[in-house]
């Protein structure tokens, strides 16, 4: 588009000239209630005269700051406002941006009387208007805006903050404020139906809001997958082009495409956060408080220490707070016992029988760090464990059993939430979202997958072809699922849980079928495969032929009205996958 310029008089500049002129005018933008799908508001949004470089509000402020009337515009963009809008006595509330600094300036100029009297003589009610608040993160004086906002909401008018999460903004300006209204900045927004992460932090944000007291709106919602998490969170208004574009008159109502969305009776399925499928820290790690020696201590002083605490594996060498060694019980012990030592070595150094490259811990180290020293090539922390530090300071002693039970137990509870293999959901997201269904009373079928003859393929090829069959059981299964629609979860081992809310489940199930079994034959060797399977032991050791490995599915149909526990519906399910499985069956069909 050409641009034409803004013609300015001599030494005026071109925001001056648009004051001047009263050029500015308002679009707006719809706020919608997620539940109800009304329109619920509009956010007014200020533009320069179009067709000329200053038509954006992001051009319009940077003339501002050059011109030095940011105020002046502030002001002038807010009045007009008003003044549109009050000319139009179009329905629901209107939220206004301000700067939380020209907010301030006005109130401390004028008061609030010049507000309201800006407010009323436009035929606007300040209980319809909600003032925006945006660079909160620049505002210099807390407690003075903190008075401002009281004073200013007495008039009726309600306080909202814009663009929370933006990185500037404060959690205590949220907690001192107690906005009626927080607007999430759309960077959470975005593709929050596919990040785990940004759902995590918009339910954190859920509950501070509930701490507050505050309504949240979802900013720049684009897209229906993620309007439809949005609606299922339970979060109360939305804004975004998905339900509307700023436009030069409010719209009363809702786009089409939206209220489709809107108005569907299925859940979202929520994303996977990505950090529970990989590493976390370590959920608990034994620490044994033990004595320490320092460096220069003698032999005789060790012996001592270890006569006394009789449970001592080892004992920590220590300059100042630091460890620099251990000294094991069981080495220590036998060459002290020897005759004539204590005579001989007694008084020297204990540096002789101090290993002084000791595994060290910090205490909250990543689970992965100590996977690694499980399985280095250096297995003295088995005998003498390793040292626990925090901060780099001694803690105390942890032993090589304790090491292997703590890494043990954070692996399973972390494969409670998501399968470190496929990172498909585990156990806990399975019955999150089973709860999920049955709370909306909705329709569903529960299918409930196991591989045919896994355990022979996985004992004649190994573990690592094993794992590849269960890798392709994920993929398949994901290819057949609508990932807005239907959850795929990995209970463990070759059994896997999908929840259908697609109306053509029974297709999907037998297409995943004949797709897994064809592509499992592939993963034999060319013998096998002509043979149609392998000759392995079965359970009891005897040498038998099995078939090349296929999948069984048991669905269920579920009635969200009969059952309240996710746990009922898993057994069924497996009842169901009992009876495919039972009658050779690819896909069966349990009666509920
Ligand atoms: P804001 O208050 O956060 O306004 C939302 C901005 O996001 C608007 O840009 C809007 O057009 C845009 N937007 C809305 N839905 C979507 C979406 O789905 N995706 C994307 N990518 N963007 C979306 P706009 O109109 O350019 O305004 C930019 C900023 O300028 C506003 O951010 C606000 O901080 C400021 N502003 C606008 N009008 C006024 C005003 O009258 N007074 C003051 N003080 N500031 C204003
Ligand atoms: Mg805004
Ligand atoms: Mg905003």
């Amino acid at each position: 588009m050409n641009l034409q310029p803004i013609p300015c008089a001599a030494g005026q500049g071109p925001l001056e000239k648009i004051l001047q002129d009263k050029t500015l005018f308002p679009v707006y933008q719809p706020i919608v209630t997620l539940e109800k799908s009304l329109v619920y508001a509009h956010e007014a949004l200020i533009r320069g005269p179009r067709a000329t470089p200053l038509h954006t509000p992001d051009a319009l402020f940077r003339a501002a700051d050059a011109e030095h009337l940011r105020f002046e515009l502030e002001h002038a963009a807010l009045s007009t406002i008003l003044t549109n809008w009050g000319a139009r006595s179009a329905p629901g509330r209107l939220f206004v941006n301000i700067s939380a600094t020209a907010l301030l300036r006005m109130f401390q100029r004028w008061g609030t009387e010049h507000l309201v009297r800006l407010v009323s003589q436009r035929g606007v009610r300040p209980r319809e208007l909600v003032l925006e608040i945006t660079e909160h993160e620049r505002v210099p004086d807390m407690d003075a805006l903190s008075s401002a906002v009281t004073a200013i909401r007495s008039t009726g008018v309600s306080l909202a903050l814009d663009d929370f999460g933006d990185g500037r903004s404060s959690l205590r300006l949220w907690s001192q404020l107690k906005p009626e209204i927080v607007k999430i900045d759309r960077y959470f927004i975005h593709e929050l139906s596919s990040q785990g992460d940004k759902l995590k932090t918009v339910q954190a944000l859920q509950q501070i809001a509930s701490i507050f007291g505050s309504a949240l709106v979802a900013e720049g919602i684009e897209t229906a997958a993620d309007l439809r998490v949005l609606r299922d969170l339970g979060i109360a208004y939305g804004q975004g082009y998905f339900l509307g574009y700023p436009e030069p008159d409010p719209k009363p109502l809702v786009d089409r495409a939206a209220l489709r969305v809107l108005g569907e009776s299925q859940v979202a399925v929520f994303p996977e956060s990505s950090r529970v499928a990989s590493s976390g820290l370590i959920s608990s790690l034994d620490i044994t408080q033990a004595p320490t020696v320092s460096s220069d201590a003698c032999n005789d002083a060790v012996a001592r220490i270890f006569l006394e605490h009789t449970a001592l594996h080892a004992l920590a060498v220590l300059e100042g707070h630091k460890p620099v060694g251990i000294i094991n019980r069981a080495s220590f012990m036998n060459a002290y016992s020897r005759l004539y030592y204590r005579e001989v070595w007694g008084r020297k150094s204990c540096a002789m029988h101090t290993n002084l490259a000791p595994r060290i811990v910090e205490r909250d180290h990543n689970i992965d760090e100590l996977v690694g020293i499980l399985t280095s090539q250096d297995q003295r922390y088995l005998t003498e464990g390793f040292i626990v530090t925090e901060n780099g300071r001694y803690l105390g002693l942890g032993t090589g059993d304790q090491l292997v039970r703590s890494v043990t137990e954070t692996r399973i509870e972390a494969a409670r939430h998501a399968n470190p293999l496929t990172f498909l959901p585990g156990n806990i997201p399975i019955s999150q979202h089973i709860e999920r269904l049955l709370k909306k009373q909705l329709q569903f079928v529960a299918c409930y997958a196991d591989l045919n003859h896994f355990k022979p393929y996985n004992d004649y090829y190994g573990y690592w072809r094993g794992d590849e069959m269960i890798r392709l059981m994920a993929r398949v299964a994901m290819e057949h699922c609508d990932t807005q629609r239907d959850f795929l979860g990995h209970v463990g081992g070759d059994d896997f849980i999908v929840l259908f809310q697609s109306q053509d489940w029974r297709l999907r199930c037998e297409r995943l079928v004949a797709q897994f079994n064809h592509c499992a034959r592939e993963l034999f060797d060319e013998n096998a495969r002509a043979a149609g399977g392998i000759q392995a032991e079965d359970r009891h050791g005897v040498p038998r032929f099995f078939p090349c490995t296929t999948v069984s599915v048991g669905a269920v149909a579920i009635d969200g009205h009969l059952y309240t526990k996710a746990e009922e519906v898993a057994n069924l399910a497996a009842l169901a996958k009992h009876d495919a499985k039972a009658g050779g069956l690819g896909l069966f069909l349990r009666p509920a």
